[in-house]
């Protein structure tokens, strides 16, 4: 059962070392958060999780990592600097500023009622910034917004270094940056965040077939992350409400604490953004209304091998954000169970792949120098396996830690005792889901971890 309240979810999260309000030491940096020891574990796995499927499963599709910084004619020619707004609505009264296309009703204040707000404006939400030690606008640059246009650029750098052919596709995780009117909702709308985006690029005509394959693949891959497809609303956007790149949109909206609300969109983009990034843009018989380019340096089109003609290839982009996937995969592990004995237990019931901590290893006692050494003898063996982190837990009580353990999500605790040591050599491995306990032969122990992890 997922959280009930959004208070739950963010109550955890710093209690146990996921995510911290940034700058809170002084005073808190609104839409901006930090990642704490479990919260960069969980984050990896998801990404590690992406990356495997979008590219290391696949044979046609590349990485990319790039710079996070891009020129002022990058954004100029993607559209962004004249279009990437949204509505800012001021109140006179109280000084709250809000976002006109989220208000009930942009005439009224949403903070004091108030209907003295100033119309709509439009308001860029790019971070700019200035490249070089000139503060002036020649030398002006902007923190990117998405990582897909980087991704653009370097199209014929990947098609020419590889032995990519269309269809392809690249893929990339990174940093984005959004000055949000308003941050809100935790980790949902922040203003620096990570995205996962694949641009998958096809032969015209074939696009509308690709669209439909990449929400089916989307919707497998979340299923595997333990969000099961019903718990998406999948919302074929509007034609009014169409990004200005956008053919067609399938926004995945899954039912966080505050609502449904997108946490990917599924976008058939056209020949827009090659078509955009491109030099020779008359001769290459484009189909998406671009600004004329006079500044790109490459030609971003293919030869088709039969009529020698050339082709700019449409594109198809899964783009997800990570910290609002990871508040889903949270909020669909997040888990209340009363037990026999009337007590509660909070368990986060993540998929054993996704799970911060691989397995805990704990001795009896914390102060018996047996038991602390086999168990970190064990710790040490276990870490080698490269299933992810094992963490030696030196609490000293066990109870406590198979508590902690389910809160953040450990599949596997295991515990070392004196009869580990005096006469079995065996330790107890207790299932987080089930919490049966059993004795298994530490000799046996990775053979077991690895049995696990391939069957989750
Ligand atoms: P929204 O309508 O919620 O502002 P968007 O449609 O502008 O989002 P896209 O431009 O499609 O978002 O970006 C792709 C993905 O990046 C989104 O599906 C979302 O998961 C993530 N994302 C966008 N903006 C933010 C943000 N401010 N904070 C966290 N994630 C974001």
């Amino acid at each position: 059962m997922p959280a009930q309240s959004m208070d739950e979810l963010v109550s955890l999260c710093k209690r146990r070392g996921f995510i911290f309000q940034s700058n809170e030491l002084y005073g808190g940096l609104k839409g901006f958060y930090d990642y704490g020891p479990l919260g960069v574990e969980l984050k990896n796995n998801i990404k590690q999780s992406w990356w495997r499927s979008m590219v290391y499963e696949r044979d046609d599709v590349e990485g990319l990592d790039s710079s996070t910084i891009g020129s002022q004619t990058m954004f100029k020619y993607s559209g962004h600097t004249e279009t990437f707004n949204d509505p800012l609505v001021e109140c006179k009264e109280c000084q709250a500023r809000m976002r006109a296309d989220h208000m009930k009703d942009p005439k009224i204040c949403e903070n004091c009622g108030s209907t003295d707000v100033t119309p709509p404006r439009q308001f860029n939400m790019m971070f700019k910034t200035n490249i070089g030690p000139m503060a002036d606008e020649s030398s002006a640059g902007y923190l990117r917004p998405e990582t897909a246009q980087h991704i653009f650029a370097n199209f014929k750098n990947v098609l020419d270094s590889t032995s990519a052919k269309i269809p392809f596709g690249i893929a990339q995780i990174g940093r984005a940056y959004r000055n949000e009117i308003v941050a809100r909702n935790f980790i949902f709308r922040v203003r620096e965040f990570e995205q996962m985006e694949l641009e998958f690029f096809v032969k015209p005509g074939e696009d509308e077939k690709w669209h439909d394959f990449w929400l089916e693949e989307r919707l497998k891959w979340w299923e595997a992350q333990g969000v099961a497809r019903d718990k998406f609303q999948i919302e074929d956007v509007a034609k009014e409400d169409l990004a200005h790149y956008s053919k067609r949109t399938f926004d995945l909206n899954y039912l966080y604490p505050h609502g449904y609300d997108e946490v990917e969109g599924i976008a058939s983009r056209s020949d827009y953004d090659l078509g955009s990034h491109t030099k020779e843009q008359d001769k290459l018989n484009l189909t998406a209304k671009v600004k004329k380019n006079e500044d790109s340096t490459t030609r971003l089109a293919v030869q088709d091998i039969d009529t020698k003609a050339w082709v700019v290839p449409f594109v198809i982009e899964p783009s997800m954000g990570l910290d609002r996937g990871l508040l889903a995969i949270m909020n669909e592990a997040y888990t209340v169970e009363r037990l026999d004995d009337n007590k509660e237990r909070i368990v986060l019931k993540f998929k054993p792949h996704l799970a911060p901590i691989k397995a805990a290893v704990i001795p009896l006692a914390k102060n018996k120098e047996v038991l602390v050494n086999k168990a970190k003898d064990i710790k040490n063996t276990l870490q080698k396996l490269g299933l992810g982190r094992v963490l030696f837990e030196n609490s000293g009580n066990v109870g406590k830690a198979y508590r902690r353990h389910d809160e953040v999500g450990t599949p596997l605790c295991i515990t070392v005792d004196f009869d580990t040591i005096e006469t079995d050599d065996k330790v107890t491995v207790r299932n987080r889901d089930t919490m049966a306990q059993e004795r298994i032969a530490v000799a046996d122990l990775a053979n077991y971890m690895q049995d696990f992890y391939k069957a989750g």
